[in-house]
């Protein structure tokens, strides 16, 4: 049985995707924290970035790339906006295949909680 966003990425579920290419999709999460909410979740299923190795370099690169162009494409770029990898139980981590928040559009605050 495959998790929640390995269903998005075979669309076996829907989502409103924003962009695709051959590792990863860009879409919007179903409970924004924010004005602008995405998640990029790479097509790959990855634990988490804690379980991340070597020879994921460049797919994490790929993704961190692909949010801040997905951040600047969302009008981000000028205020600013926060990337999030929640990882783990005690970083928050809900949904056990890695993936990086865009949020953006309301002044974030420190420390997160
Ligand atoms: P985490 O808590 O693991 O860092 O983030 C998981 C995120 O996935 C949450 O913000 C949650 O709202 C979002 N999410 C969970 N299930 C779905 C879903 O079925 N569709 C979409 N679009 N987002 C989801
Ligand atoms: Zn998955």
């Amino acid at each position: 049985m495959s998790c929640v966003f390995c269903r998005i990425i075979s669309k076996e579920i829907p989502a409103e995707i924003l962009h695709e290419d051959p590792d990863c999709v860009v879409f919007k999460d179903i409970n924004p924290q924010a004005p602008v909410h995405l998640l990029v979740v790479p097509k790959r299923h990855l634990t988490s970035v804690a379980s991340a190795r070597e020879e994921d370099k460049q797919l994490l690169g790929h993704l961190l790339l692909v949010a801040a162009k997905a951040a600047r494409e969302h009008g981000l770029a000028d205020k600013g906006f926060r990337l999030v990898i929640n990882t783990g139980e005690r970083g928050g981590q809900t949904v056990g295949h890695l993936h990086v928040h865009v949020l953006g559009g309301r002044q974030m605050r420190w420390p997160p909680g």
